[in-house]
């Protein structure tokens, strides 16, 4: 016999991600079509040497690249093993029964497992289309709302709102709501980033090393946070929370900026052309400033349908049932081989559906 698990445990679903089709390509995590910068695999490597030892629990290097790169002072930034695990710990923080949490329709789905996690209920607000609507969120933000969750760009959504409505909503705001800007895609969309909210003391700002870097499997997330905030969120991060070879390699990677760059421009070009693709093939597909594209179908049995025969072909992309879009499938931006084969792949679905 064992205890029963207490109910808000009890009551979350396992996590469930499709399992990968034998020799299929995954475009279903969002990760980088591109290996890590060369400079990030040495300075790993370099660090396996010192494995025996526990890493640096203030991660002094990671935060100086960070904040060097992004004029940002090294105080105000926190590290987390991957941008989920300071998603969990904002949510520990600040969250508890009885206060509530606010997002975005389509928001990411974390977001409302960490509330859940905490205790706390999240409120949805329609969105306009496929982007988060300002002047609803500013009305759902009651005396209860103690966090607003909000990605920009969007994931799964994949739009951008700009720095200037992302301002004029934290104004609007009450004091008594935190708002986290998610910026996992910031890479790809750098007109969006609102930093400066941070300072104002109600605000952070989070970014990931897993999307533009390449550097999913190794783990690392960052934010900026106001100090007060810091010293908070900071309480329930396990505090040898990154591995050093995970740090060594996020710090390099953030030091060889040109790289990164790269990456985002031939993710941005594969992108817009699949996007293009899939309009000429019938699908709404919206603008996206990010690393993967949201294709609507007509419903939810023809989104099905589609994503069967893609996965048939090989091609494993991210059902959106758990989002609120059951009729549509989010692609993420691969290989140019595997866009070639996604494109393809529409323009047979469409034959098909138009056939039946
Ligand atoms: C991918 C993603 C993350 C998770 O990033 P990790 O740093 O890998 O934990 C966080 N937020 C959004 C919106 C994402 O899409």
């Amino acid at each position: 016999m064992t205890p029963a698990p207490i109910a808000r445990i009890a009551g979350l679903a396992p996590y469930a991600l499709a399992d990968l089709p034998e020799g299929g390509v995954s475009l279903a995590q969002n990760e980088s079509l591109r290996a890590p910068s060369p400079q990030a695999l040495q300075a790993a490597a370099r660090a396996l040497r010192d494995g025996a030892l526990y890493p640096d629990p203030d991660w002094r290097d990671l935060r100086e690249a960070i904040a060097e790169a992004h004029g940002l002072d090294p105080a105000a930034i926190l590290c987390g093993a991957g941008s989920m695990e300071l998603i969990g710990a904002i949510a520990a923080a600040y969250l508890e029964p009885g206060r509530r949490a606010l997002q975005p329709a389509y928001g990411y789905a974390f977001f409302r497992t960490a509330g859940a996690l905490a205790g706390a209920a999240t409120d949805l607000v329609p969105e306009r289309g496929f982007t988060a609507d300002i002047d609803r969120l500013i009305e759902a933000a009651s005396s209860e709302t103690a966090v607003l969750w909000l990605a920009n760009p969007g994931n799964p959504t994949g739009t951008v709102l700009s720095a200037t409505e992302i301002l004029r909503l934290r104004e609007a705001l009450p004091g008594n709501v935190l708002l986290v800007v998610d910026e996992a895609y910031g890479e790809f969309a750098e007109a969006g980033t609102v930093w400066p909210l941070v300072a104002r003391g109600d605000t952070v700002v989070l970014r990931t090393f897993s999307k533009a870097y390449g550097l999913a499997g190794f783990r690392v997330g960052w934010g900026a946070f106001p100090p007060a905030v810091a010293r908070e969120v900071r309480k329930p991060i396990n505090p040898n929370n990154i591995s050093a070879p995970a740090q060594a390699a996020a710090a390099a990677a953030m030091r060889d900026g040109a790289y990164m760059r790269e990456t985002v421009a031939m993710t941005a070009a594969l992108r817009d052309r699949l996007i293009e693709t899939a309009r000429r093939e019938g699908l709404a597909a919206p603008e996206s400033a990010t690393n993967f594209a949201l294709l609507p179908f007509s419903d939810t049995a023809a989104a099905g349908r589609a994503g069967a025969m893609l996965r048939a072909g090989g091609l494993l992309l991210r059902g959106m049932d758990g989002y609120g879009l059951p009729h549509c499938l989010r692609a993420t931006v691969g290989r140019e081989d595997a866009m070639a084969a996604l494109g393809a792949a529409l323009a047979e679905i469409r034959e098909t559906e138009d056939a039946g």
